[in-house]
């Protein structure tokens, strides 16, 4: 097989390797990569809240090199969704499965 048909992802950490039941119902060689995405770095807090003054928030930048502009919008950092896993999802399917097979009473 030539790389041309394989989705495989460059990056040097990713594993590679043959994903039967993915390749099974994808009717093509599905590799382990595909479903793999690099781990992201930690982003490190650029300001802390460390207190109120006032009524008004007060807002540390950890950095002093840091310029948090008057308007900046602060957002939470995204929570990292953890995928299930092959095991968990088959256990999903087979549980709507078993709904919808069960007669209706
Ligand atoms: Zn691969």
């Amino acid at each position: 097989m030539d790389d041309a048909d394989t989705n495989c992802k460059t990056h040097p950490d990713a594993p590679h390797g043959f994903m039967r039941d993915a390749s099974h119902s994808a009717g093509r060689y599905v590799c382990e990569c595909e479903s793999w995405e690099p781990p992201k770095e930690k982003q490190k807090p650029v300001a802390y809240i460390t207190g109120f003054h006032n009524g008004h928030c007060v807002i540390q930048p950890t950095d002093p090199a840091v310029v948090l502009p008057v308007g900046m919008a602060l957002y939470r950092a995204p929570r990292e969704w953890v995928g299930l896993t092959d095991e968990e999802m088959g256990e999903v399917v087979n549980r709507l499965q078993q709904q919808v097979e069960k007669p209706a009473e």
